[in-house]
């Protein structure tokens, strides 16, 4: 039976990092068990031939938010960001191309050879999603107020951003739009080119499983313009040494903060007592025992593998039995 920690997290993926790093600057004692040799999950740089590192799975950034640098003082610790400049190259086979990137003038002159109509709008449908994105982007760090609660900080919430939404104006409309239909409605009410509407559809389908089309995915395409890249919002880059340059950053930082990092350490069994998680036992059999306990894995891996099904209500079981993991 190893030591009593405050919180124990499983996997060391950059939210299992994060979540410990943060648990450790509030003053808890923190335990990461890791089931690789190298920390990180699909954010990770790996030496995949002698003398070549590579981002293994995750290969740009811009979501990782800025609060998380600056509070964890990432950039102390080696993280850099370098600016995808140009974004992209798309390739026709009638011989053109399109290349898009964060200089503005360029951009515009290379939408403009497929369609001036479209070089035109592409600044106002740029600044339309900014505006959405002053609204949406703050809840990435809230916890979501319960519409169905009487209390005082949750109505307080739900006002504000009742409030904000209003203040929206006439892209309130686009708003909802953005937020729950297709991408290629949204695409087409903006722009006419069949080549700067399939470029920019990647970003609406990207890790979707999905065809521009289906509903949902103006958000996927929207979600891509929440990011920033050294605080110019919408651009995304590379990480310096590869993504595995985020996760070494956020160890280094959390062990800075006391956090007890352990590799090569698969845990096998979330120990439930009296209708608590109490402990975790890894696969060689060590116990650790926590007061709280945190999983990085997916909830197929926590609830269904790691728990004994009879710790869990039903309703619960059968909501994570019909999680779908088509997609990546
Ligand atoms: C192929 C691919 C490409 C992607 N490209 C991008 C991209 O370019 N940009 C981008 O922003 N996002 C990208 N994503 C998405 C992004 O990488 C993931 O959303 C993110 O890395 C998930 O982080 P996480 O910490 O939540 O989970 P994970 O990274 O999955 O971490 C979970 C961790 O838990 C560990 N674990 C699981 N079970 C156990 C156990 N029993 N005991 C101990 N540890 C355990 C795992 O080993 C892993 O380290 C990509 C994803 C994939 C799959």
């Amino acid at each position: 039976m190893g030591a009593m920690y405050d919180a124990i997290i499983i996997g060391a993926g950059h939210n299992g990092l994060v979540t410990a790093a943060y648990l450790a600057r509030a003053g808890r004692r923190v335990l990461v068990l890791a089931r690789r040799d190298v920390v990180g999950g699909a954010c990770v740089t790996e030496e995949v031939w002698p003398g070549y590192k590579v981002s293994t799975a995750a290969y740009v950034n811009s979501l990782l938010r800025p609060e998380i640098i600056r509070d964890l003082r990432l950039a102390d610790y080696g993280f850099a960001m370098l600016p995808r400049d140009p974004s992209s190259f798309t390739p026709f086979p009638d011989g053109r191309s399109l290349l898009l990137g964060p200089d503005r003038a360029m951009t515009q002159r290379e939408i403009a050879k497929f369609s001036e109509h479209d070089a035109a709008a592409y600044p106002e449908y740029e600044a339309m999603l900014e505006r959405v994105a002053d609204l949406i982007e703050p809840t990435l760090i809230q916890t979501p107020p319960a519409p169905w609660s009487k209390r005082p900080r949750d109505l307080l919430a739900l006002g504000k951003l009742g409030w904000n939404f209003r203040a929206l104006g006439v892209d309130a409309s686009r708003a909802i739009e953005i937020l729950t239909a297709d991408a290629r409605t949204v695409l087409d009410r903006w722009f006419e080119s069949e080549q700067l509407k399939a470029t920019l559809a990647t970003d609406a389908i990207i890790g979707a499983f999905a065809s521009p089309s289906m509903a949902g995915t103006a958000y996927v395409l929207f979600h891509h313009v929440m990011g920033e890249c050294n605080g110019v919002r919408g651009v995304w880059g590379y990480v310096r040494g590869g993504m595995g340059g985020i996760t070494q950053a956020l160890a280094s930082s959390a062990r800075a903060l006391g956090v007890n990092i352990r590799v090569d350490s698969p845990v096998s069994r979330i120990v439930v007592r009296d209708g608590r998680a109490r402990s975790v036992v890894l696969e060689d059999g060590t116990e650790f025992l926590a007061h709280q306990i945190a999983s990085n894995a997916d909830p197929n891996v926590t609830f269904l593998r790691l728990m004994d099904p009879r710790d869990l209500p039903d309703d619960f079981l059968r909501a994570v039995r019909q999680i779908d993991y088509r997609s990546a």
